[in-house]
């Protein structure tokens, strides 16, 4: 064994000792392909922090509540079971049901023109205001925005190529429908933070930041090299309009609006060193640059694009059948051609479940999951959604928007002059209630009652009750469940079957009444409509001789489910952000998910949204999403590998995070190899977040000197068009003589030795 350990340190040339056997599901061989080389070095400042080690994790040992269990038992007697199965699939398994080559759907290289999306908003204010032209220039997006994928198409043929054996196999499914879809929101790392006056010490404390989305494709990047044909990755180029009814009618007319002119105004507020956002706000955690309307308008282009790709098409069972089949073969284009996706993960930031109607928190500005559910109201007619959210944090904003939805007062909620349909259609009663509308949306979490916004400083009576509030009735369905300590993945699971399973049972009975309650209704409106049609025949016997209006059907029930995906209860996340060691294993994510797409078959014929919430931390972000796409499909079998979540893998995967990662020269462990190809692979979706640890938004209308990488100039050779890269204009450690925002963090307090300043 010590040989062999000798051996590999020998020939690699970086390659840490290998402790433990590292399962693929196929063997993967290394491409032959170069990948970039980045003359700007990246400085230091690192968020792939490890586990602290000195961190004691003070673990409960006490055996589950029996009331709670006998509760836990009660509920599953009258709905199905989500048995916890710890035994994993070890072996790959190679069911190849292989039929017709899917359809080429992408546009060819030659074809794709270099053209940037322009802001339907600008051009809708344009309109109605007088707007400087310079901002024209100014939220001119990224040139190394890749909307067209093409960079990423190429890597995943090369690794294709170079693996000839994955082709036949990769287990894939009959229909391109049951593949997840993967949406990347190209435009979302043009959000950055932009004060150029901070120290590099405060810059560390940045964690909502653009590198994210580098980390987030690594994780994607994971999965599919584990099942190549599972998952479809595409990018958005849509952009939404921050001014469109269903982000509106979630924020009210004037909250966007305000935004949307913040964001316009940051620029000469950073240009001149002042703070972009409100005073009143939490300026610690929310910051904006103009380019921030870019990522806005894409998120919500993004959201929008995903909805769609459930949606957009007639179901297959709502289709005519087709006429005599020319041949079967035909016929099974057909059915893909019209076929909707039932799985769809889309990676977007800012987050948004903190974002209440009227107030951002917590790094998110709009309320990315609930400007979903609108949509896909408004659009297709969803009735229900649930939303399960298994981010660290409490969702206070996503559960503040249900409150709303019931017809109560937000805590930080739209005033009458503030919605867009008039209120007094649905007056308020006299305890301030008014009838629930459509959609009704239910919020189920899994948080930790310790963590923001219920942090030391923030636990406000409010925000705990709010954390901890449990209820099914009065129009609301809200269930929140607080995370425990553990020793072993067993306590874990132990917890997750007694406890934490709540939440998804909660779900169920939501969804369960909802369907109740629309056939009661629906039977109603029968009665009503027979009723009526006698009336019909013989007005004069029916109501008094009064003339009977014509029932209306209650709308046709169709139910959805979200998850607000966070991986920031990871065990993989930064210490400082998760400070008290509650955590879960990074198996969670796989099986947490499964179970959903299992509620999903019994109630949404399979359908399932899951946005990207929180996750600071490389090694959360990467290792969570991988688990997180492994449940996210349509196999019957959880595919998840203990091995996959092991801190070598992690270990592994954050390196690729660094903007001047190398690959391994001379691979020679399956892990390596593997990583190898996972790194190359992620990289290549969002060439646009592999930035600089120390990146920070700055204006240079007129830098041109500045060296272009290759990977940038590859890019922007096959776009034509000549640039630039801007670098950090920050600079090493200034005097910080203006102290403004040292206030207000609600994430993050600096606990330093000797350093008993806290912001
Ligand atoms: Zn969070």
């Amino acid at each position: 064994m010590s040989s062999l350990r000798d051996t590999l340190a020998r020939h690699n040339d970086s390659e840490d000792s290998l402790i433990e056997q590292f399962e693929t599901t196929l063997t993967i061989r290394p491409s032959t392909a170069e990948y970039e080389e980045d003359e700007i070095n990246d400085i230091s400042i690192d968020h792939t922090v490890l586990r602290d080690s000195t961190i004691n994790y003070t673990r409960d040992h006490s055996i589950v509540d029996i009331s709670e269990l006998e509760e836990n038992e009660r509920i599953s007697e009258q709905i199905p079971k989500f048995k916890t199965n710890r035994r994993y699939s070890l072996l790959p398994r190679y069911s190849v049901i292989k039929t017709v080559e899917e359809e080429q759907e992408e546009p060819k290289q030659e074809e794709i023109e270099f053209k940037k999306t322009p802001s339907p908003s600008l051009e809708d204010y344009y309109s109605r205001q007088k707007v400087d032209p310079k901002y024209k220039d100014v939220l001119r997006p990224s040139l190394l925005i890749d909307e067209s994928l093409s960079k990423y198409q190429k890597t995943f043929t090369d690794f294709l190529d170079s693996n000839p054996h994955i082709e036949k196999e990769s287990p894939r499914f009959k229909n391109d429908q049951d593949r997840t879809l993967i949406i990347l929101s190209p435009y979302s790392s043009e959000h950055a933070f932009g004060r150029k006056w901070v120290t590099k010490s405060y810059l560390s404390t940045i964690f909502e930041r653009p590198q994210r989305l580098l980390a987030s494709c690594i994780g994607v990047a994971s999965a599919v090299t584990m099942f190549p044909f599972y998952y479809k990755v595409i990018n958005s180029e849509k952009r939404g309009s921050i001014f469109a009814s269903h982000v509106r009618k979630i924020h009210g007319r004037n909250w966007p609006k305000k935004l949307f002119e913040l964001c316009l105004e940051s620029h000469e507020k950073l240009q001149a060193d002042q703070l972009e956002v409100p005073d009143d706000w939490n300026t610690g955690d929310i910051y904006l640059n103009p380019r921030t309307i870019n990522a806005i308008e894409g998120v919500i282009g993004t959201i929008e694009h995903a909805v769609d790709s459930l949606f957009h098409k007639p179901s297959i069972r709502q289709q005519q059948p087709p006429p005599p089949p020319p041949s079967s073969q035909q016929q099974q284009k057909q059915k893909q051609k019209q076929a909707n996706h039932n799985l769809v993960f889309v990676v977007i930031r800012p987050p948004g479940h903190h974002s209440h109607a009227c107030l951002p928190s917590g790094f998110c500005l709009l309320n990315n999951v609930q400007i979903g559910i609108e949509y896909a109201f408004e659009k297709y007619g969803v009735t229900h959604c649930a939303i399960l959210d298994i981010d660290l944090h409490h969702g206070d904003g996503s559960q503040d928007i249900c409150w709303e939805r019931a017809g109560f007062t937000g805590d930080y909620g739209k005033d009458e002059n503030d919605e867009i349909t008039d209120p007094k259609s649905n007056p308020r009663d006299e305890y301030g209630k008014r009838f629930a509308t459509y959609p009704k949306v239910g919020y189920f979490s899994l948080h930790d009652i310790k963590s923001y916004p219920t942090e030391l400083g923030y636990a406000t009576k409010e925000n705990i009750k709010n954390a901890s509030t449990c209820i099914m009735d009065h129009d609301l369905n809200i269930w929140n469940v607080h995370l425990q300590e553990w020793n072993t993945e067993d306590e874990f699971y132990k917890h997750y079957q007694t406890k934490y399973v709540t939440i998804l049972n909660r779900a169920n009975q939501f969804l369960n009444s909802a369907k109740k309650q629309y056939d009661e209704e629906y039977q109603k409106y029968l009665d009503q409509l027979s009723k009526y049609n006698k009336y019909l025949f013989k007005p004069h016997l029916y109501n008094g001789g009064q003339p009977l209006t014509k029932p209306t059907p209650p709308p046709p029930f169709k139910p959805l489910i979200a998850i607000s995906a966070g991986f920031d209860a990871s065990e993989y996340e930064n210490p400082q952000m998760q400070r008290h060691g509650i955590n879960v294993p990074t198996s969670f994510y796989a099986k947490f998910t499964q179970d959903v797409v299992k509620l999903a078959k019994i109630h949404t014929n399979g359908k399932v949204i899951s946005f990207l919430e929180g996750g600071y931390s490389d090694g959360a972000l990467s290792t969570g999403i991988f688990s997180h796409l492994i449940g996210l499909n349509n196999d019957e079998e959880l595919l998840w590998n203990h091995t996959w979540g092991s801190e070598q893998v992690m270990r592994e995967l954050i390196k690729g995070c660094k903007k001047n990662w190398k690959p391994y020269k001379k691979p020679n462990s399956d892990i390596t190899i593997w990583a190898n190809e996972v790194i190359k692979l992620g990289r290549s979706m969002m060439p646009n977040a592999v930035l600089p640890s120390n990146f920070v938004y700055s204006y240079q209308p007129e830098a041109k000197d500045i060296p272009v990488n290759k990977m940038v100039k590859e890019l922007l050779d096959s776009n034509g068009k000549d640039s630039v890269i801007s670098t950090s204009p920050l600079k090493v450690d200034p005097v910080d003589d203006r102290k403004v925002m040292r206030h207000t963090r609600s994430y993050y307090k600096k606990i330093r030795e000797g350093d008993d300043e806290e912001y």
